[in-house]
């Protein structure tokens, strides 16, 4: 049975005042207890996904007016590197989650429906999945084969999903779809697709070798019936411009970030515990260990320095448009993907075999899995030839602090 959000039903609850961070961080002591176990087991990350809602994590950056708290992207950035610290998974989810909710604030506040939904997201703390990824298509985002079909006032999807994270527990799922059977595969929309407006069954399942707790599995999707007032009226393209490619690079690069810091923690403990053991004597991991604290410093920088780009230019629709700014965010997800992944290695490097093994205070395999899937989670290829287009036809200006 459908289910239609009721304007009317939806009491806005009134969020916790306490600082967003302190409320990050009793999550991630949830995360940290159970994210072996997650990895191990493959499973989604029950634990830390109830300590987000309890906290009221899912619905900060819904507007204040809808009943959230208007958190900035800085804000929730600054939460996906807490939790990146305690488990990769829990992590990515919350990220995931906010990336599609970026959207809906962004592209969603003329609809009616979707501010309804919104209102819901923050009192009920509805959990979203995002699919974009398509058999046929691959990673390739701005192009679909599945169709909005519609029939009067409704519409029927059916997509090969092949790749969908917490698909099986996600609350409500963002897809992209062709605006109708007979658009080109570029001419896309965004639709949002309520848990029991949709049937999911399984055609893949996530046996990889890290970020295994994001149970992103594939699944036959399948919506009937659904109002038409469901897809956001924006092209696709104009959402994936001015927030879901600002919100995927500058969120996942801080749940990288958060990967990175905590493996750098790891050999500082390392180095620190060698060093009371011969005082006196500096240990030979001091020297890597150094190497790894100074990129990790360039990669928090290009984090960094990205998320004030997007403050800067949020609410421009030009600036979030701009050829630079599309380069810019490109480019901070290319990099800071490269740096998880070296900072990682070279913490490991300097632990060794106290790091390579499983269950010591400073293992990092689970880390280094983890992390592995920087690079890949939209192919840094695929996104270095979209820089190189743009290149083609950007004006450089040269200068060192300003676009
Ligand atoms: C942890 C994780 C969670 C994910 N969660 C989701 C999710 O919730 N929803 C979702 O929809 N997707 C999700 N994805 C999938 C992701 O968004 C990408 O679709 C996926 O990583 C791309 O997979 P692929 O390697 O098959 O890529 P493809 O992009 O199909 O690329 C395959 C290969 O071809 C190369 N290639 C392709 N095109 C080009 C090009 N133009 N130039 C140069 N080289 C090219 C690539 O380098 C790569 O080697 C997730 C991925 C990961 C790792």
């Amino acid at each position: 049975m459908n289910m239609h959000v009721e304007v009317a039903a939806t009491v806005p609850v009134a969020a916790p005042a306490e600082a967003l961070d302190a409320r990050g961080r009793r999550v991630a002591e949830a995360a940290a207890r159970h994210a072996d176990a997650v990895d191990r087991e493959g499973r989604f990350p029950a634990e830390a996904v109830a300590a987000l809602k309890a906290e009221r994590l899912l619905g900060i950056q819904v507007p204040r007016s809808l009943g959230g708290e208007g958190a900035s992207m800085s804000e929730i950035a600054e939460i996906c590197a807490i939790l990146g610290r305690a488990c990769s998974a829990a992590a990515m989810v919350f990220a995931m989650h906010h990336i599609k909710l970026a959207s809906l604030v962004t592209h969603g506040r003329d609809s009616a429906w979707h501010c309804t939904l919104m209102e819901r997201i923050a009192a009920e703390q509805l959990l979203i999945a995002s699919s974009t990824t398509e058999a046929g298509i691959g990673g390739d985002l701005r192009n679909s084969l599945c169709a909005v079909e519609a029939e009067g006032d409704a519409f029927r999807l059916t997509k090969e999903a092949s790749v969908i994270s917490y698909g099986a527990q996600a609350d409500l799922i963002l897809a992209t779809a062709r605006r109708h059977p007979e658009a080109a595969t570029s001419d896309q929309v965004l639709v949002a697709l309520l848990r029991d407006q949709i049937t999911l069954a399984r055609t893949g399942v996530w046996d990889t070798l890290g970020m295994r707790g994001t149970c992103s599995d594939g699944f036959l999707l399948k919506a009937e019936g659904v109002p038409l007032v469901q897809v956001l009226q924006k092209p696709f393209a104009e959402i994936a411009a001015q927030s879901m490619l600002a919100a995927s690079h500058l969120l996942w690069g801080s749940v990288w970030y958060g990967i990175a810091a905590y493996a750098v923690d790891r050999a500082r403990a390392f180095v620190q515990g060698e060093a009371r053991k011969k005082p006196g004597q500096v240990p030979p991991g001091a020297l890597r260990l150094a190497e790894a604290a100074n990129e990790l410093q360039a990669m928090k920088s290009t984090v960094v320095a990205g998320l004030a780009r997007y403050e800067d230019a949020k609410g421009d629709p030009d600036a979030l448009g701009a050829i630079g700014f599309s380069i810019m965010l490109n480019n901070v997800k290319t990099t800071v993907s490269g740096q998880a992944v070296d900072i990682v290695q070279r913490a490991l490097g300097v632990v060794g075999i106290a790091g390579y093994k499983n269950g010591t205070p400073f293992s990092l395999g689970r880390q280094l899995r983890d992390v592995l899937s920087a690079p890949l989670m939209i192919s840094n290829d695929r996104i270095l030839s979209n820089t190189a287009n743009l290149l083609l036809v950007q004006k450089g200006s040269g200068k060192l602090l300003s676009a």
